[in-house]
């Protein structure tokens, strides 16, 4: 499909097909292997019946898509929210496929989620939604099949509840069915920070590619939570200024550098930017067009958007967030230069420490977490240089070229494991 084309450029699924066919045009993709790509293994829709506190009882729905199971066991996160829908599932199972590939971690790809309003139940009912649901995906998921994880207001502890739902059927302790979960059940050191931390890594490569000085730069990061605040903390560490930082409400800016020691000790101790009194008040809009040199878009999808991806000034964005730039969008950043670290690479240090923590898992034996940070940095380095090449040999993006990397990889292996009939 054409970007021109775009039946509805907020919808996720239409944006990564956008992207899919681009690069399956560009690598002269075999159609019956297209028509394979395209679409997902296996989708199924789940109805989760839950007691609440009082006594009632509200049907929740829920999905889960394999994408492909083509590389390894379907991998990808369960999210929680009242806007999931199952277009968004599709296209955020599709992104891990390629993500798991492009980072060339053994895995497929798969999403979760469950239409709630998470904030509106209590724990217990969390527990309860969070165990039905595994209840009915049970037979779909599996350290061979597919290990779910967390995404979007999912955590450790609903990890824990899936494991322990799971291995109670199993009638022994499962921890490689998912990842992301407590240290203490199997977890692995350096999880919660991996995202971030990679992107810190894949600013620090882009600055380098581009011939920029770190310690001459400014960023502004949209989001401040796990992918948010880590990323500007690594970023921070490169000697970069961090000149903005926002939560869903929206941002503060200090164009001469925020004191991220001050912001750090807030976010640990309330999770969101409010009460903190530094820098002017911006909104979330205004962040996207700062003066800055890097943008780390890590909140939420389609925030960069053909409405005002014209007034973004960053030369370099690096997306913490899944599918954070329209592609139309994509055109007028390409066409005014700004270099752009897609979200399958960019944000790809979380899929990555889940790898570990199911070998970890599987083989009974725990690394530490410099041991962790450093088998991460090897793999992301050489992902970035991989997709780097492929950019220059076909000159593309560097979207393109990580889905041209992608897609080969799949691609090969569906090839050669042949259609079972
Ligand atoms: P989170 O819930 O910890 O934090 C989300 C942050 O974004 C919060 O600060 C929230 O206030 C802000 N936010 C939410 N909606 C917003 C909006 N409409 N506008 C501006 N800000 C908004 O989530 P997270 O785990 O940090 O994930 C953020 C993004 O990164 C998501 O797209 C997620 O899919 C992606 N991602 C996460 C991981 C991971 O390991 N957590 C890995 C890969 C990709």
């Amino acid at each position: 499909m054409n970007p021109n084309q775009l039946r509805n450029e907020d919808n996720p699924l239409d944006a990564m097909h956008a992207r899919f066919d681009l690069a399956a045009e560009k690598l002269g993709l075999d159609p019956a292997l297209y028509q394979i790509l395209k679409v997902a293994d296996r989708e199924i829709s789940v109805s989760i019946p839950v007691v609440m506190d009082d006594g009632s009882l509200k049907v929740f729905r829920g999905y889960r898509v394999q994408h492909s199971v083509a590389r390894g066991p379907g991998k990808g996160g369960i999210r929680f929210d009242g806007n999931v829908t199952l277009d968004e599932i599709r296209a955020l199972a599709a992104w891990m496929t390629w993500k798991c590939a492009v980072v060339n971690v053994p895995f497929g790809g798969a999403k979760g989620g469950v239409v709630c309003e998470p904030d509106k139940l209590s724990f217990g009912e969390l527990e309860r939604l969070s165990r039905r649901y595994t209840a009915m995906i049970m037979d779909v998921i599996g350290p061979d099949r597919d290990v779910p994880a967390p995404d979007m207001n999912t955590n450790p502890q609903i990890m824990a509840w899936i494991m322990d739902t799971y291995s109670m059927h199993q009638r022994c302790s499962v921890p490689a069915v998912v990842t992301g979960k407590p240290l203490e059940l199997g977890g692995s050191h350096g999880r919660v920070r991996a995202t971030g931390y990679g992107v810190g890594m894949m600013t620090r490569e882009a600055l380098y590619r581009q011939g920029m000085d770190p310690k001459q730069c400014t960023a502004a990061i949209q989001g401040c939570g796990n992918v948010g605040s880590v990323s500007a903390d690594s970023i921070n560490g490169l000697g970069v200024k961090i000149c903005a930082i926002s939560d869903i409400h929206g941002g503060i800016y200090d164009p001469s550098g925020l004191d991220m020691t001050k912001v750090r000790a807030h976010l640990r101790e309330n999770r969101s930017l409010e009460g903190l009194d530094i820098g002017d008040r911006i909104t979330n809009t205004q962040l996207i067009e700062l003066d800055v040199d890097v943008l780390v878009p890590a909140a939420t999808e389609n925030v960069i958007s053909r409405s005002n991806a014209k007034k973004v000034q960053a030369k370099v964005i690096v997306e913490g967030a899944n599918g954070p730039t329209t592609p139309k969008a994509d055109e007028v950043l390409e066409s005014k230069g700004v270099f752009v670290v897609p979200d399958i690479l960019a944000n790809a240090g979380g899929v990555t420490v889940s790898y570990f923590e199911w070998v970890q898992n599987r083989i009974g034996y725990y690394w530490d977490e410099r041991d962790i940070n450093n088998r991460l940095e090897k793999i992301m380095v050489n992902a970035f240089q991989e997709v780097c090449a492929m950019s220059d040999r076909h000159e593309v993006s560097l979207r393109i070229a990580a889905y041209m990397l992608a897609v080969s990889r799949v691609a090969e292996v569906t090839k050669r494991r042949g259609i079972y009939a």
